[in-house]
């Protein structure tokens, strides 16, 4: 496979380019950004094109299949990589723009309990230039530039666990928020994590802004175990900390994902544990209903007793909503990803 041009910073383009005037390495960074193949580069000169063209690739995925939700604006993408590997995204429209979902890995190894993302297991880390690849081919399918950008909002909460590919997951967050670039800025990013507490504390020192969600699902140890493989190596008072940490470092409020399972988490003990994390810093508690993946059993809560449960949340004082769940009719919802693509592919 050819190297992947969108891997790379201005920095690094000005290195590999050396032989080139000092402005090819922006005229090029702000094409790929663009979406724009090789051929598009009409300021670069023809033969240095051809030589790009020869030696790298412009993009890194290209968009197979679209399907659109008839229940809200939400509009879900497989594509394919350049080594033949399909990854799936979601696009949600509301009033202030685009918010798209990107996967940070093919697969994920974190083997929650109740997601179909990992089903497979993890098949590889996606690159940089890959999971800006998501961002740059969706804009431009929506018709945008990176002077008059359609998407406004990105969240890490695709298909992988993205502190399990610190780097390349990383990178990503500069490259995309890179002012010569698509330039979204870090306060419009969130980054969703199952919990690697030490990573989420590098991130906090790594001098990042963007605005950290937890998949928290039970503040008891014992039953997030059950749930999430990865409460064995972290404790809830670990993700507590780093939380605690996160929020002191940036200044940006903890979100909290937590999906309501039915006989699981929805007991009083549940509610009075996960009251008692939230005291002594910004937090948020997103309440999800679970969305029902047949291979793994789980049930979604009635919605009765979610309602009832967020109240009494609200009662202790505790920053809580229930997040709409989109997408759900077309598999576009959490947990719900590339699912049925393997089928597809069996
Ligand atoms: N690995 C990251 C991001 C991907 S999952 C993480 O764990 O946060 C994005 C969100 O969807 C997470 O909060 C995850 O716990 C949640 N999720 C996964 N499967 C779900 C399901 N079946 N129903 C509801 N939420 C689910």
């Amino acid at each position: 496979m050819k190297a992947l041009l969108a891997d790379y910073n201005i920095e690094e383009l000005n290195k590999l380019f050396g032989d080139q005037p000092k402005f090819r390495a922006k005229q090029i960074f702000k094409w790929l950004h663009n979406g724009a193949d090789f051929a598009d580069m009409t300021d670069i000169p023809q033969n240095f094109r051809e030589y790009l063209a020869q030696n790298y690739d412009a993009s890194s995925l290209k968009i197979i299949k679209t399907l659109s939700s008839q229940k809200d604006n939400t509009q879900k993408f497989l594509y394919q990589l350049n080594d033949g590997n399909v990854i799936e995204g979601v696009v949600m429209e509301y009033k202030h723009g685009f918010t798209i979902c990107v996967s940070t890995q093919v697969g994920c190894r974190m083997g929650c309990a109740f997601c179909a993302s990992g089903i497979g297991g993890l098949v590889r880390n996606l690159s940089a230039g890959e999971i800006l690849g998501q961002v740059i081919e969706i804009n431009r399918y929506l018709g945008g530039t990176i002077t008059d950008r359609k998407i406004t909002n990105i969240v890490l909460m695709g298909s992988g666990e993205p502190l399990d590919n610190y780097q390349n997951v990383t990178k990503f967050l500069n490259l995309v928020s890179c002012h010569q670039g698509i330039n979204i800025s870090q306060r419009n990013i969130s980054l969703s994590t199952c919990g690697i507490c030490d990573n989420i504390i590098r991130l906090a020192d790594d001098g990042f802004k963007i605005t950290l969600t937890i998949s928290l699902h039970s503040a008891i140890d014992k039953i997030r175990k059950t749930l999430m493989p990865i409460a064995n190596k972290y404790t809830v008072s670990d993700i507590v900390n780093a939380a605690k940490y996160y929020f002191e470092k940036t200044g940006r409020r903890i979100i909290y994902e937590y999906a309501m399972i039915s006989d699981k988490n929805m007991d009083n003990k549940s509610l009075e544990e996960l009251v008692k994390i939230t005291k002594g810093y910004s937090c948020h508690i997103n309440l999800i209903m679970l969305n029902y993946v047949k291979e793994k059993g789980l049930k979604p809560c009635a919605y009765g007793q979610a309602k009832d449960f967020a109240n009494k949340l609200k009662k202790h004082n505790v920053s809580v909503t229930i997040r709409r769940s989109m997408g759900s009719d077309i598999e576009g919802a959490c947990g719900q990803l590339r699912n049925t693509v393997l089928k597809e592919l069996r």
